[in-house]
């Protein structure tokens, strides 16, 4: 695999401040792939200093240049289409379908629909005697992770260019060569020096830095909910802004009205993609009583597809994979019942953990409680529509959900549940509807308009 041994500041590849490096490691052979610069605060002040310096210039730059800039992204990102599916299958382990569909597909439409909200955007409003003008919030330092390599990226850096914004990144150490590869195809695409810049290296380090700076006005996080509290108390110590895209643990809500075949395919593949590493996937699976065991079995046929090595990848590295099988073992000794895979690595080199489902699974389970970010579903009883509401509300998190049901029942239903987005009866992912969660999934929104007003302050001129 290609790799640079240098950071992307002000517009050119530097040799990094320290000589340590980060391997890069394919998690399906478990072979090292490559070597990145783990980053030091020195590296991160040099990106924030040439964020700083570009600001100016970027902020003034007339959203329609900027919007033609970002659709020079989406064009550079294009264009390199191949390399970064590959890239995601061999530092992710993504099967190669999943890593050209979502994992790069994705990103280049969402980077082309902030090519679009750049030309479109209203940054004027005239409120009374009032003109409000949107302004970039700033230089935007943004940390990411590893689950959806490009994507995540993309959905901070298009809007905070969008926006007017500057921008250092921080990506996941496990996987630096995706970003690697962004970072060319901002360079391809023309955007000026110091507008984008990355540093690869450790969280505790470089992301830590990062998150620290008393030059970085707004840090955007998606990751962990223990490293987002982190960072924002960091965030709120400095009175700076702060957007957090954490953990989930979402319901997929089976009414008695709902297709039970089709809500329960569904809801397996949603949770199998990407190897169960998906923020926003259905990992508590609600039934009514009376079709549970139905529900159990159709659940236990439909997993069986999802044979590891070929339609599931492996898990990110080593400590994940330790991390899920742990999950499992501790749902068997808490007395759910395995209905499909379990503890033991279903293939002998790779980071890979078998396809589970647990039924007899209890709300106060920490199967049922804790993001697992696995391939492991829990089926859950209910009674009646209290209890369902009262169970798909009852954990800390609100990223997402589904609902199955009677459309008018099912959007009521959805109504009164505690969470960011909600999918009725298998409702298509929309890449401009707003993404982010209630409770401890986060602050803020990314995609689409909401997305962009991440990046925007707004000031009023009064006449
Ligand atoms: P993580 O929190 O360990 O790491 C995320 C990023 O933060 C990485 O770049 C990492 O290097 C950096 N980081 C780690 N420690 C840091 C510190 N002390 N200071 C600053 N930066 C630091 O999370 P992960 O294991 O990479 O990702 C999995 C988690 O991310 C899951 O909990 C998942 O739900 C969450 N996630 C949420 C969303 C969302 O949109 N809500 C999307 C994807 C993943």
């Amino acid at each position: 695999m290609k790799c640079h041994d240098g950071m992307y500041i002000g517009g050119e590849w530097r040799p990094a401040a320290s000589s340590d490096t980060i391997a890069v490691i394919n998690p399906a052979d478990e072979q090292v792939i490559g070597h990145v610069p783990a980053g030091t605060a020195e590296d991160i002040d040099a990106a924030v200093r040439a964020a700083r310096a570009a600001f100016p210039a970027w902020a003034a730059t007339p959203p329609a240049e900027r919007a033609a800039l970002i659709g020079a992204v989406r064009d550079a990102l294009a264009a390199r289409a191949g390399d970064i599916a590959a890239t995601v299958t061999a530092e992710l382990g993504a099967p190669p379908p999943l890593a050209a569909g979502v994992h790069t597909g994705l990103p280049i439409a969402i980077a082309g629909s902030y090519a679009e909200l750049a030309a479109t955007h209203p940054f004027e409003e005239k409120v009374g005697n009032s003109v409000v003008h949107a302004e970039p919030v700033g230089v935007v330092g943004a940390i990411t992770p590893w689950n959806y390599p490009l994507h995540q990226i993309v959905a901070k850096v298009a809007p905070a260019l969008a926006a007017g914004c500057t921008v250092v990144l921080k990506p996941a150490e496990d996987t630096p060569l995706t970003a690697q590869l962004f970072a060319e195809a901002v360079h391809a695409a023309g955007v000026p020096a110091g507008v984008f810049n990355l540093v690869t290296g450790l969280g505790p380090v470089a992301g830590q830095a990062l998150a620290e700076h008393e030059d970085v006005d707004l840090v955007s996080f998606t990751g962990s909910t223990a490293v987002g509290r982190r960072i924002g108390a960091i965030a709120g110590g400095a009175v700076k802004r702060v957007a957090l895209e954490l953990g989930g643990k979402s319901a997929n809500v089976i009414l008695p009205g709902a297709d039970l075949g089709k809500a329960v395919a569904v809801g397996i593949a949603n949770v199998m993609s990407n190897s169960g590493q998906t923020c926003s996937a259905w990992t508590r699976m609600l039934v009514h009583t009376d079709q549970y065991d139905e529900a159990v079995r159709l659940a236990a046929e439909a997993v069986a597809k999802y044979v590891p090595g070929e339609r599931v990848g492996p898990l990110v590295n080593a400590r994940q994979q330790q991390r899920v099988r742990g999950y499992i073992e501790k749902g068997v000794e808490e007395g759910a019942r395995l209905v499909a895979g379990g503890p033991e690595a279903p293939l002998e080199t790779g980071y890979y953990v078998s396809p589970t489902v647990f039924a007899d699974v209890t709300p106060q389970m920490t199967i049922a409680q804790e993001e697992i970010f696995g391939p492991v579903v829990s089926i859950l009883r209910y009674e009646d529509e209290e209890d369902a509401l009262a169970i798909a509300n009852g954990t800390v998190y609100g990223l997402s959900g589904a609902v199955w049901g009677e459309p008018e029942a099912a959007v009521a239903f959805a109504r009164r549940m505690d969470t960011g987005q909600v999918d009725i009866n298998g409702g298509r992912f929309n890449p401009l509807a707003p993404f982010g969660g209630y409770k401890q999934s986060g602050v803020g929104r990314e995609l689409g308009a909401h997305g962009l007003a991440e990046y925007l302050q707004t000031k009023s001129l009064q006449f």
